[in-house]
């Protein structure tokens, strides 16, 4: 194919990449940039096979063809595992990298060293660092959020690991340094191999240390060194539409991050090296006593408010119940009772998630309160009804110094008059710390499925069934 017309088609890609970035932004364009995105990523893998040094069809077809199967596997994972398999993404984005860099330099080692600029050589030495750190620190992250068994769920901590940590990056860094200046000397691979097995420990080693309610921070910082390695590559390659959609890849995920350490209150060097969520064990029981309530008396409770706020968390998608709240909200509605849904913007397992479930559900966006605004009309709430929520509205954010997610804003449920949750069990959530939200005065526990305590206050409240 003509070069003007590969590199309109690389100008047509990131214009999609970045119209996509946009319309993603808001839920109601949402679908159409996913839609854009694809199309780019498309065009930009079509115009790239169309060039005319590409030779062997037959071997670039076959592994497109085989990587086909876990694409569409991975395509089908419940929502809820949508955190994990965007790990996973990354960790394939990172090995690509990583494994092009090393082609690319030993390549040019065995046949072309004039190749081996320093300008090349820093590109390669980002691009494997990256790019295998993000491999197998993006491993351990999907493995922690699937809880995977050997792989410990809690921070893996132990003293001096911080220097131990940043010692073998430097170490990789130093020794990167050192190729940059002698690419072409005979003990130059070994150097290479030696980075490359740094990076790989370097990578789970920056992860393990890593839990609870910090991974998705995490996950978005990979996101950003993934799409970091692919500029290098780039460079690598003298490919523009990959250094573009890179370094779109590498700073929408950095400013994904600043947006959830803000979001949480969490410098970039807490979620780090802060092994968040590390030591309390669960004490439930020794706080106090969980009241429960029937379905029937909450109904009569909430029939009587004017003011619901209903906090959704990662149990009402694991339940699915966002089908079952809508028709909850319609019924408080016809009694022109005010409902407003309060979204964290940690709720669940990814940004974004309680959004998406409840616009699936039909509930009107102009409902959806952002954290920071519903906050201060708690105290006016008659009912804040918890479903499926747990670390978000935990008050030892605010008030408990020695709590493992103290400064982490939340939704202030507690300010509310009275309290009702739903859950299934006295289990602590993603933090694994109990709550004491749950054992105050005003709180009443519905114990249960969220879908199925939530039908039965609905059908409490529907004319001519339950109390009517
Ligand atoms: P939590 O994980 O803190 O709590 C969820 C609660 O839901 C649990 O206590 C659980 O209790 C209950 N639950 C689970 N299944 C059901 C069910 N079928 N019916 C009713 N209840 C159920 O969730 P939050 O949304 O409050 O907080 C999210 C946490 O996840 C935060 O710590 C956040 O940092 C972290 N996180 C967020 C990500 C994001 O990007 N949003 C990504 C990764 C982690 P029980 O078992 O008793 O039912």
């Amino acid at each position: 194919m003509n070069l003007y017309l590969i590199e309109l088609a690389y100008l047509l890609a990131t214009a999609l990449f970045i119209f996509s970035l946009h319309w993603m932004s808001d839920p109601k364009s949402a679908r159409r940039g996913v839609f854009a995105g694809v199309a780019a990523m498309l065009v930009g893998v079509l115009a790239t096979w169309a060039k005319p040094d590409i030779l062997h069809h037959w071997w670039i077809s076959i592994p497109i063809l085989l990587a086909i199967l876990p694409g569409v596997w991975l395509s089908l994972v419940p929502l809820t595992a949508v955190p994990q398999r965007t790990a996973l993404s990354h960790a394939f984005g990172g090995l690509a990298a990583g494994l092009v860099g090393t082609a690319k330099y030993f390549y040019w080692f065995g046949h072309e060293q004039d190749m081996l600029t320093p300008f090349r050589m820093v590109a390669i030495i980002a691009e494997i660092i990256l790019g295998y750190l993000t491999f197998t620190g993006s491993l351990i992250a999907a493995g922690k959020l699937q809880e995977v068994k050997w792989i410990p769920q809690r921070p893996w901590t132990y003293q001096g690991q911080i220097f131990v940590n940043l010692g073998a990056f430097a170490l990789a860094l130093l020794l990167g340094v050192l190729l940059i200046f002698m690419p072409d000397r005979a003990f130059s691979p070994v150097l290479f191999v030696l980075i490359i097995l740094l990076s790989l420990n370097f990578g789970w080693m920056l992860v393990m240390p890593i839990g609870g309610a910090d991974m998705p921070t995490v996950i978005s910082i990979l996101n950003s060194y993934a799409g970091l390695s692919a500029v290098a590559m780039g460079f690598v390659l003298d490919n523009k539409l990959l250094i573009t959609a890179g370094a779109l890849d590498g700073s929408s995920g950095l400013i994904l991050s600043i947006i959830m350490c803000k979001a949480m209150n969490r410098s970039f060097f807490n979620v780090l090296f802060g092994a968040f969520g590390q030591v309390q064990q669960s004490k439930a029981g020794e706080q106090g006593q969980y009241k429960a309530e029937t379905t029937e008396g909450a109904a009569q409770i909430l029939e009587q408010s004017s003011l619901v706020v209903i906090v959704p968390g990662y149990g009402m998608a694991v339940a699915q119940a966002q089908h079952k709240i809508r028709e909850l909200y319609d019924q408080l509605k016809k009694r022109g009772i005010t409902v407003k849904f309060a979204i964290h913007p940690v709720a669940g397992r990814m940004p974004g998630h309680m959004n998406v479930l409840l616009a699936e559900a039909e509930i009107p966006y102009t409902d959806l309160v952002e954290m920071d605004e519903i906050n201060p009309d708690m105290p006016q709430c008659d009912v804040c009804l918890v479903v499926g929520a747990n670390d978000v509205v935990n008050p030892a954010a605010r008030s408990d110094k020695s709590s493992p997610i103290y400064g982490m804003p939340i939704i202030d449920a507690d300010r509310a008059r009275q309290v009702f949750a739903i859950k299934r069990s006295k289990n602590p959530g993603f933090a694994g710390i109990d709550n004491e939200l749950y054992f105050l005065d005003k709180t009443f526990m519905l114990f249960g499925d969220a879908k199925a305590v939530v039908g039965e206050l609905v059908k409490q409240l529907t004319p001519g069934s339950g109390m009517h």
